[in-house]
């Protein structure tokens, strides 16, 4: 028997959940949303971000948990697709203690301490002797990590699930339960899996008002300073952020950033880039050839995301809205990619719970 699902939105939360559930072809499924990968809007977080592997869940939570679980699978898509616009990266991790307290330091929190879970699951692990680390340096850790392409693996993504079979549509829903009536086959669905991110606060019928948002600036640069990087914190704001990450297959050098927590502002502050690209050269001073400082930068664009934050964390849960089954995924911070597959398997447990109660309904 078929079943017919609906994922809204096509963000990386979405196109992941997605692509797990396309394997079956007992799903037939149809992928719903109002931006898609090709697009560029301040309501779609997914092409934004750098996107890289730096763990932050808190040991011992759900979050640790989808996090650990990404990583066999991204780790196994960079090996085997290299079309996918992944790629393996040297990464160094800066703590600086005074940062502790910071909206930035507390987001790092996990990533910066010097033995964190995370060290059984990358590859490469190791602290930097304390001999080596640099004046105002607390601690800091290497390993390997991976930097995705946004540009190419968000359609990547959506190439596979056509392959799959899966059906892509543009549409924008006022209400979560009208996605129900927008299946393909023109049946209504049996489940929709909710992927709409920070517009979770305002779609009908969810209307979360735990969400915010977290606004990240950056800069695309052409520079290719080799490893990512990324400290605690910076000197120059308490939700300002130091990240280098060289994108795969010629995404250009993302520098960061900020951590903005409930400013919606989608325009670029030059003053805030400005300091992005002095910071960076200041720490990496190989972004550019000696002796320049951030005329050296070749930019490519400067751009602004907004994380979607939940307080009390992310969703992933079963809902029933007006007779229509729902199974929520969204709210996933500065976190999206790193928790991608994690979230989605429990996603999809979520939806194979809601078929097998439908079928035994029937039954
Ligand atoms: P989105 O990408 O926002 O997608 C939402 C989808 O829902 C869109 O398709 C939208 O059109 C659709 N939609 C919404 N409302 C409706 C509606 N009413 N009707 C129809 N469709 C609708 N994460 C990492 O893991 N690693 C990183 O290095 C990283 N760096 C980041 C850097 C920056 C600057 C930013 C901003 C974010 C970063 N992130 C990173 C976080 C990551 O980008 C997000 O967590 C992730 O993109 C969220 O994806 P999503 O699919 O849940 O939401």
């Amino acid at each position: 028997m078929a079943n017919n699902i609906v994922v809204l939105g096509a963000g990386v939360s979405g196109l992941t959940t997605a692509y797990l559930l396309s394997q079956d072809p007992a799903n037939k499924i149809t992928v719903l949303a109002k931006h898609m990968p090709g697009d560029y809007d301040i309501d779609y977080a997914s092409p934004w971000a750098g996107a890289n592997y730096m763990p932050v869940g808190k040991e011992g939570s759900a979050h640790h948990k989808w996090e650990r679980d990404t990583w066999p699978a991204l780790k196994e898509i960079t090996e085997k697709y290299p079309e996918a616009g992944i790629h393996f990266r040297g990464t160094l991790i800066y703590n600086r203690k005074k940062d502790q307290e910071t909206d930035t330091g507390k987001w790092f929190s996990e990533l910066t301490q010097p033995n964190p879970w995370y060290k059984d699951v990358v590859p490469d692990f190791k602290n930097v002797p304390s001999d080596q680390l640099a004046p105002g340096v607390d601690n800091a850790q290497e390993f390997t990590s991976v930097c995705i392409n946004t540009a190419v693996y968000l359609p990547w993504l959506v190439g596979q699930c056509i392959k799959n079979g899966a059906v892509f549509k543009r549409a924008v829903f006022k209400h979560i339960a009208d996605a129900a009536n927008a299946h393909h086959t023109g049946q209504k669905a049996d489940v929709v899996i909710n992927c709409t991110g920070l517009s979770s606060k305002t779609l009908g019928g969810v209307l979360d008002d735990k969400m915010y948002p977290a606004r990240g600036q950056i800069v695309v640069v052409r520079n290719d300073p080799g490893p990512m990087m990324s400290t605690s914190g910076t000197d120059d704001g308490e939700d300002e952020a130091l990240y280098i990450m060289t994108r795969a297959a010629g995404g250009g050098t993302i520098l960061g950033g900020s951590y903005q927590k409930h400013n919606w502002n989608g325009i670029p502050d030059m003053n805030l880039a400005n300091r992005i690209m002095k910071r960076c050269i200041d720490i990496c001073p190989s972004l550019v050839k000696k002796g320049q400082g951030i005329e050296g930068l070749d930019i490519i664009r400067h751009g602004v995301g907004l994380r979607p934050l939940r307080e009390g964390g992310t969703r992933i849960e079963k809902d029933n809205v007006d007779g229509v089954a729902i199974v929520h995924n969204y709210g996933h911070g500065g976190f999206g990619y790193q928790a991608s597959f994690g979230c989605a398997y429990t996603a999809v447990s979520l939806v194979k719970e809601v078929l097998q109660n439908k079928s035994r309904a029937k039954l």
